[in-house]
């Protein structure tokens, strides 16, 4: 029997352009309204058969990953290797570009990635729907890293109805350290005690600025419920916002549960003038440009 060769899965990080956050659930979940947009920063992780699983990992930020069973690229492996009753016998190697800990879903761009690496690589042709299904058991955020393009993600986010959205700039202020997403649900707990939450919905301005394409209609929609607390547990973003707007972004916001900023702009040129003053700024760690939507997990050719 002959080896079956590498797979390399190309995956992209997301940016949230509305994240409305409902009130804590019974089990510690928060419904949410999440608007997502994949975007053109990607990890590639590569499956190759081997005696064992085994995680590596090579980029800026490899020594924050961790190479253990608990990196999601591992657990979707041994999920998927699970439901077929096979051994994971793989190795996964991460070429990590999006940022770790920074709220652009990186993890779970792995764990979306790894599955269908491992799917190819196993040659299961386990069903798109199943594949899904698959994702949402790995995290929220682990579906849209398979689907890409824009959605709307209700329940844990993981949910998903496809939207239309024109192609957007963006420009990314990469912070030091990162944020733990259940951290930062915590301090909106504690920041929205005894207010009343009204039931998260992505509001039909705000679709319709994203089908348009129109940056100014979007900037105008923008929205996180989580940055009030991310920015509560990391005051020091407030300077990096003001410093992207400064230069000329259309809306700045906190990516997701951050400490990565979002900076929209009108195009190409914008985002090279944003990302030249962010830089200069010495607010943040580093910055990347990105345009999206942008396809979802894609196997690369051999
Ligand atoms: P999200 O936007 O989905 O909340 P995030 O972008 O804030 O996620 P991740 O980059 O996914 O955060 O990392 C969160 C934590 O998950 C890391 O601190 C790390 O310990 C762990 N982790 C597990 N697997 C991975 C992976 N493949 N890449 C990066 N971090 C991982």
């Amino acid at each position: 029997m002959t080896t079956p060769s590498p797979v390399t899965v190309r995956v992209p990080a997301k940016v949230n352009v509305r994240l409305a956050v409902g009130a804590a659930r019974p089990d510690g979940f928060h419904d949410l309204a999440n608007v997502f947009l994949a975007v053109s920063l990607f990890d590639e992780v590569t499956a190759t058969p081997a005696d064992a699983l085994t995680v590596t990992c090579t980029g800026p930020d490899a020594d924050q990953v961790p190479l253990d069973r608990t990196n999601l690229a591992a657990r979707a492996a041994e999920v998927l290797a699970a439901r077929h009753g096979i051994e994971p016998a793989v190795h996964l190697h991460i070429a990590k570009n999006i940022p770790v800990a920074g709220g652009m879903a990186g993890g779970s761009a792995d764990g979306a990635a790894a599955l269908l690496a491992c799917d190819t690589l196993w040659g299961l042709a386990t069903p798109r729907e199943e594949l899904l299904a698959l994702c949402a058991e790995l995290g929220s955020d682990v579906p849209f890293s398979l689907a890409g393009g824009a959605a709307l993600g209700t329940g844990r986010g993981e949910l998903l109805t496809p939207v239309d959205a024109g192609t957007f700039h963006w420009v990314f202020a990469v912070a030091d350290g990162g944020l733990s997403t259940p951290a930062v649900f915590r301090e909106f707990d504690r920041l929205t005690e005894g207010t009343p939450i009204p039931e998260p919905e992505a509001s039909p301005d705000l679709l319709a600025a994203l089908a348009s394409g129109d940056p100014h209609a979007l900037a105008a929609t923008l929205a996180n419920d989580l940055q009030p607390a991310a920015l509560s547990l990391r005051p020091s973003l407030r300077a990096t916002l003001d410093a992207g707007l400064g230069a000329g972004a259309l809306a700045a916001l906190v990516s997701g549960s951050g400490p990565t900023t979002a900076f929209l702009v009108a195009d190409e040129e914008a985002a090279a003038k944003v990302a030249a003053a962010l830089e200069a700024s010495a607010t943040c760690r580093t910055t990347r440009t990105a345009t999206g939507p942008t396809p979802g997990a894609t196997v690369l050719p051999a």
